[in-house]
């Protein structure tokens, strides 16, 4: 398996939220509603195949870290990423649903002001077979 590590910023169109400007007080109101989740999306270098995630999908994967792939491509992933897990602990993986790439995105979440979580994606693996 041929592995790629991409920076998020270069793929997502967002990479941390949720955004600052929906963290509301309690007694505001907002024209916004702040549990209206923003679309996270990015095209997967390894065939351009557009991909659109909700923050719930990574909020779903802090819960539980679980993945969907192969042992034998996650190995391989993990061996491929290892300095990366310190600071992203966290991860969703995926098979590429047009050409079967693994996929496995890694992130940083945790408590911002007020209990709210916050989510910060760092680097997208890619095993091509
Ligand atoms: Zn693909």
């Amino acid at each position: 398996m041929k592995i790629k590590i991409i920076k998020a910023k270069t793929l997502f169109t967002i990479t941390d939220f949720p955004k600052p400007t929906e963290r509301i007080e309690p007694w505001e109101q907002s024209a916004r509603d702040p549990h209206t989740y923003e679309i996270i999306a990015f095209n997967l270098p390894c065939c351009k195949q557009g991909i659109e995630f909700k923050q719930s999908d990574f909020e779903k994967h802090v819960e539980a870290p679980n993945t969907c792939l192969s042992e034998k491509d996650e190995a391989e992933i993990e061996k491929a990423s290892k300095r990366l897990v310190k600071k992203n602990p966290y991860f969703l993986d995926f098979y590429c649903p047009k050409c079967g790439a693994a996929v496995r995105i890694y992130y940083d979440a945790g408590v911002a002001g007020r209990g709210e979580m916050f989510y910060s994606l760092a680097y997208v693996v890619f095993g091509i077979n």
